[in-house]
């Protein structure tokens, strides 16, 4: 069931704190000194599954604030434990990945604000093959309006699945999207984001085990001239 988790009624609601707390000590420490500059998260994966994405980012990006959202409420407990363990075995490591128990196809727009997002992994999504569960697919039109809405102008969209089908799915939709275009192939091999894709999570693993093939659609955010 995904009815009892909280929800934040919107993004400045999220406690960073919470998710962050090495950058974001919850005792303030007194008036005067002004804090940092507000961060903000920046990358998302959307259905992170046990984290190993997020684990392989971390230190490719060390400064850059990072969630994964996840629907099963024990996977999320699994992700949560295994950054707390990451951090205590090295310190000043992984204090920059987090992880939330969410329904990412109901709560994008709580999470983020407009243009807050750089970077959205959708890695081995569900395939939901039937077409009566299409709607039920984590790319769609619809969806895929809300992740414009919350990235970045340049900022890019990663999807990667072993199902033919559903790669093809999603390239489709983003194809067919005014605010994506695709990124250049030699532009994606350079990208060192690019290997983890098919390396980093549980499920790239056992692909890769199984020899699988991958199909990958990766998009840039773009702009219209109204914007
Ligand atoms: N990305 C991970 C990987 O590559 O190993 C996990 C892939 S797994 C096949 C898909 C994950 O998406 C599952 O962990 C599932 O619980 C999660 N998921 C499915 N629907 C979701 C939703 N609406 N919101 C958040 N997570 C979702």
């Amino acid at each position: 069931s995904d009815s009892h988790f909280p929800v934040p009624i919107s993004p400045e609601e999220v406690d960073l704190s919470q998710h962050y707390p090495r950058y974001f000590p919850a005792d303030k420490g007194g008036d005067g000194e002004e804090a940092a500059a507000p961060r903000r998260i920046r990358f998302a994966d959307v259905g992170c599954g046990f984290g190993g994405l997020l684990v392989g980012l971390s230190p490719l990006f060390p400064d850059t604030l990072m969630i994964g959202m996840e629907l099963r409420d024990k996977v999320t407990e699994y992700v949560k434990e295994r950054i707390l363990a990451l951090r205590a075995a090295n310190p000043g490591q992984y204090d920059n990945i987090s992880v939330v128990r969410t329904n990412s196809m109901k709560y994008i727009p709580n999470y983020f604000r407009k243009a807050q997002l750089t970077k959205m992994f959708f890695l081995f999504p569900d395939p939901h093959f039937k077409e009566k569960n299409h709607r039920r697919r984590v790319i769609s039109m619809q969806l895929l309006d809300e992740y414009a809405y919350v990235m970045e102008v340049g900022g890019i969209i990663y999807t990667i699945t072993d199902v033919e089908e559903l790669g093809e799915w999603m390239r489709s939709c983003l194809e067919k999207h005014p605010l994506f275009e695709t990124v250049p192939e030699e532009e994606i091999k350079a990208d060192p984001v690019f290997k983890l894709l098919s390396t980093a999570t549980e499920e790239s693993q056992k692909v890769a085990r199984n020899g699988g093939q991958t199909f990958h659609a990766i998009f840039r955010r773009i702009s219209l001239q109204e914007e």
